[in-house]
């Protein structure tokens, strides 16, 4: 597609693109506030349709993009990564059940779709406006290798990428916040130094190729056997669903694959899961939770509650009480920070504890001074809640729901059709244990169908069938394939 092709898709016509040209490239020393020097490089060029202005494109964001009728809405998705996650599949991608792809779906496939593959930093309400930072590298001036997997949080937290001085200015006449949120270290040093998370699929790449070399490593002839120990040593903190599917993953991997090509190593390999907490899957029925540490205790899963984290070092973790423990991999799955551009908002009500956007139940942000709802600003997924709500979990099904809700109301503009209240329709919660057997929590649900739980081979069953039938054709073909080939041929351990 050529420039003026894109660009026409931004909304900017032929006279407007030497202004657009060169308002997207123009550069600012500081990040906030907004520069009102700056032009908007997407000035409305209609007054048929509104821009709604998307920050994200996670289960929120991209499904509100996907849903709003063109007709209507000139949409422009604003994402650093430009894809969206199919963040259940991340735990299967990291250990080469699944291919990564198959957790994956470009912004850019959506119809009548603009993608802004940039960070949103900070955000005028006053003149609707949003000031981004291209997260697109000139490929002339960086370096020839991908961004560091790992880059991901740690760039936005901690270590701001080399091309963040090119800010731009886009305008909203609507303006949808779903940038869900970090993961939590609760301030434990060395975490973002030496742990992993599992948030993106970068995260699960770089999983995936640590796993491969702490095997390969075990296995060159002058390790001694307290080294290859060490370097077998895969610990898990954080005993939600995250860290549980991904000790099961890892499971699956080591009793069948690793075990196969590295017969002499597996022996030496253990898998640990510590939480501060007194036990795992605290959100679950309690017969639930005990079905999951039986089939843990079985499958030499360690669980260790009560165990908090103290430090993390290069290859160690402090625990308080124990003293420090060595480790080859370390994955960090501890609940949720947020994330630094709702930090940065400053109009917004929010919820002292987590920080989140608190909402009406049409899902618009409240003023803070005068708790009615800002004009034109609406939020979802992990980064906002409902004010006086029920507390909702931080979930895809939340998020989900929430961006099919506000898409449905804002479809509605020019309808005598009245908007509707979000309600969360509870399908339930489900965990995979490894070995073929999963849990289903539907004791809270209010769909239809039989409430109750389900446990074993039959619930792996349904987790499965769920997960594909929520993906998009194209990722059910790819899943379908490479379920097939890991029975037939085994998982992919390609280290890349
Ligand atoms: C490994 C894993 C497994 C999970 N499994 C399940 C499950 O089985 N069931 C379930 O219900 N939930 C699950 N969850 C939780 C679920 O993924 C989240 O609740 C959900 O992703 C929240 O959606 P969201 O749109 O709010 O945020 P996200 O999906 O996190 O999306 C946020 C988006 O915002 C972008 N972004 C971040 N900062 C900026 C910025 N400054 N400007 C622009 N864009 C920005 C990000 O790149 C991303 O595209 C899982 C989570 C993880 C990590």
């Amino acid at each position: 597609m050529s420039f003026l092709q894109r660009s026409t898709r931004f909304g900017i016509n032929s006279s407007q693109l030497a202004l657009a040209r060169s308002v997207s490239v123009t550069k600012v020393a500081t990040a906030v506030p907004v520069d009102h020097g700056m032009k908007v490089c997407n000035p409305k060029t209609s007054t048929k349709r509104e821009r709604v202005v998307v920050l994200g494109s996670g289960w929120g964001g991209f499904t509100v993009a996907k849903n709003l009728d063109p007709k209507l809405y000139d949409v422009t998705v604003v994402s650093p990564t430009g894809y969206f996650t199919f963040t259940p599949l991340l735990a299967s991608t990291s250990v080469g059940t699944l291919e990564f792809r198959t957790a994956l779906e470009p912004v850019r496939r959506l119809k009548n779709v603009n993608l802004s593959m940039a960070r949103a930093e900070s955000i005028d309400f006053k003149t609707q406006t949003v000031t981004l930072n291209s997260a697109v590298p000139s490929p002339a001036t960086s370096s020839s290798h991908s961004l560091p997997p790992r880059a991901h949080n740690k760039a936005m937290t901690i270590a701001p990428e080399k091309h963040q001085d090119e800010r731009f200015v886009v305008g909203y006449d609507k303006l949808v916040i779903s940038v869900g949120a970090f993961s939590a270290t609760f301030g434990t040093p060395g975490v973002y130094e030496h742990a992993h998370f599992l948030k993106d699929i970068r995260d699960a790449r770089a999983i995936r190729k640590r796993i491969l070399d702490c095997f390969e490593r075990a296995s060159q002839p002058f390790i001694k056997e307290a080294e290859i120990r060490a370097l077998l040593a895969f610990r898990i903190v954080g005993g939600g669903p995250t860290g549980i599917e991904f000790a099961a993953e890892l499971h699956d991997l080591i009793t069948s694959d690793m075990k196969r090509i590295y017969p002499d190593l597996v022996g030496f390999s253990t898998i640990s899961l510590y939480d501060v907490a007194p036990g795992i899957l605290l959100s679950f029925e309690e017969s639930l939770r005990e079905y999951a540490m039986r089939r843990f205790s079985r499958d030499n899963v360690i669980v260790r509650p009560n165990s908090r984290v103290l430090e993390v070092g290069p290859g160690w973790m402090e625990i308080e009480g124990e003293g420090k423990v060595p480790f080859g991999l370390l994955v960090w799955s501890t609940g949720l920070e947020p994330n630094p551009l709702i930090k940065s908002i400053s109009q917004a009500d929010k919820d002292p504890r987590s920080q989140s956007l608190f909402t009406d139940n049409f899902l618009r942000v409240l003023d803070k001074e005068t708790g009615e709802p800002m004009k034109n600003v609406y939020a979802i997924g992990d980064n906002s809640m409902i004010k006086d709500g029920p507390k909702l979990p931080a979930t895809a099904q939340v998020a989900n729901q929430k961006a099919l809700n506000l898409a449905a109301n804002l479809n509605n503009a020019g309808t005598e059709k009245p908007d509707t209240e979000f309600i969360l329709r509870n399908k339930g919660s489900m965990v995979y244990l490894g070995s073929w057997r999963a849990i289903i929590d539907r004791t809270a649900t209010n769909v239809s169908g039989p409430k109750g739980e389900v446990t074993g081979l039959s619930a792996w069953f349904l987790w499965r069938s769920a997960y594909w039938s929520m993906s998009s054709w194209r990722n059910r073909l790819l899943m379908s394939v490479y379920w097939g080939m890991n029975l037939i041929t085994g998982r992919d351990i390609s280290r890349f």
